[in-house]
């Protein structure tokens, strides 16, 4: 009988989730395939292109939308929203692949992935600051920044499959497409061969995906030669923006080097869709690693059941969600900004409610470069008699001894 009404219990704890999950959109459900392949249809007439060139990466990257002119032909603007773009985009670059544009639902104005994508006039607010990391002052040499004892970041290009609007890297991206060039790669190459502590690697950008084939591989096996050097992470988000770019050639010519981590970034199920499912097993059943990097954005996944539906999903497809990041202070980016405790009351929800599995960390990046910081919820407080009194997932209270015993519940 106990047994049984502790059953109900746990299974009341799902309803909210259960109900929630009504009203979010999911990539892979019926009515999201039905509009995108829609709007794929209007976009490829829109470009007299035809399915082949739809599932050719070059093709998406070399037709990214990035005028208002052709936007509004694929989407319903409004005057003011164009007149709002068109103000943007004199300080900010904007560029969308049409895979990633054939996701947004054109009936829904509170679309994630519209927001993710389409400048906003909020962008020009005078708020956040241009470096707050100061990436610029932990650049020892080449392109490389380093923060830590035994890793570091390797930025091999500015170029991305499509511009999000939170851009964290906004600094980087500037305004034109520019590949870091030949002689500061050897030079990253060159410090990290002298630096014998450094085992983890990342490559990142921009996206390195948006590289060619053999430039990429090229950098990978000259990483991959440095015998200290234990693993190489890539950090993309391709599989999102254009997920045919994970094709057959690019998985096998990487696999030559694992251990390869790929760290991505869904920041809503909405991302989640049949052509990068398929780009996410191909890339897991290669053996590589993946694991993803969500940005929290006011709006869009600043929501316990957003955030438990994508992490579950991401699941699904083979991808242990890894961080949570606190959006910085950044020069047109700050409307995305949501407050630590918005963050923290996601990461108490998740505790007890899903998979371990599905529960990331939740970091800060300090200010100045200072490195992350992980965010906890208190979950404990110290007594005056040296016991602890601790806090369940469930809200229950337990003091246990500073060993970890029951003392009272
Ligand atoms: C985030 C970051 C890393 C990687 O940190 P992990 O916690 O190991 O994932 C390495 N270098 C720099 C400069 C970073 O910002
Ligand atoms: S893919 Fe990454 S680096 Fe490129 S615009 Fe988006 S967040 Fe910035």
């Amino acid at each position: 009988m106990k047994n049984k009404q502790r059953d109900m219990q746990l299974q009341s704890y799902t309803c909210n989730f259960v109900n929630a999950q009504k009203d979010i959109p999911v990539g892979t459900n019926h009515l999201q395939t039905i509009l995108a392949k829609k709007q794929q249809e209007k976009i490829l007439n829109l470009f007299h292109a035809d399915e082949n060139l739809w599932n050719n990466w070059h093709w998406q990257i070399n037709n990214r939308i990035c005028s208002v002119q052709t936007l509004s032909q694929i989407l319903p603007l409004s005057d003011n929203e164009i007149q709002c773009i068109k103000k943007v985009e004199s300080y900010f670059r904007w560029a969308i692949s049409p895979y990633y544009i054939s996701l947004i639902n054109p009936q829904n104005p509170q679309d994630p992935i519209r927001k993710i994508a389409i400048p906003d006039i909020k962008e020009l607010s005078a708020d956040g600051e241009f470096d707050p990391m100061d990436e610029a002052g932990h650049n020892p040499t080449g392109a490389i920044t380093r923060r830590y004892p035994d890793r570091l970041i390797i930025n091999v290009t500015n170029a991305c499959g499509s511009y999000c609007r939170h851009c964290q890297r906004r600094r980087n991206i500037g305004t034109q497409d520019f590949v870091t060039g030949q002689d500061k790669i050897a030079q990253s190459i060159q410090y990290i061969k002298e630096h014998t502590e450094i085992r983890d690697v990342l490559i990142t950008g921009g996206d390195p995906l948006t590289l060619e084939d053999d430039v990429l591989i090229k950098i990978v096996a000259e990483i991959r030669s440095i015998p200290h050097v234990e693993i190489i992470r890539i950090g993309t988000r391709m599989p999102v923006v254009v997920p045919q770019r994970i094709t057959e050639d690019l998985v096998n010519g990487l696999k030559q080097y694992h251990p390869i981590y790929i760290n991505m970034q869904f920041n809503h199920p909405q991302e989640i869709t049949p052509q990068s499912t398929y780009a996410c097993n191909l890339l897991a059943d290669n053996g590589f690693v993946l694991g993803n990097q969500m940005v929290l954005l006011n709006g869009i996944n600043d929501d316990k059941y957003v955030v438990q539906l994508l992490n579950q999903n991401l699941l699904k497809i083979r991808i242990r969600p890894y961080y949570i990041f606190h959006a910085k202070n950044i020069i047109g980016t700050t409307h995305f900004r949501t407050s630590i405790q918005t963050g923290l009351d996601i990461m108490k929800h998740l505790r007890g409610n899903t998979s371990g599995l599905a529960i990331p960390t939740y970091v800060l990046n300090a200010p100045r470069g200072a490195g992350k910081i992980p965010l906890n919820y208190r979950n404990y407080q110290e007594l005056s008699d040296g016991n602890i009194l601790f806090e369940t997932w469930e809200g229950k209270k337990i003091i246990l001894s500073k060993d970890g015993s029951l003392v009272n519940e």
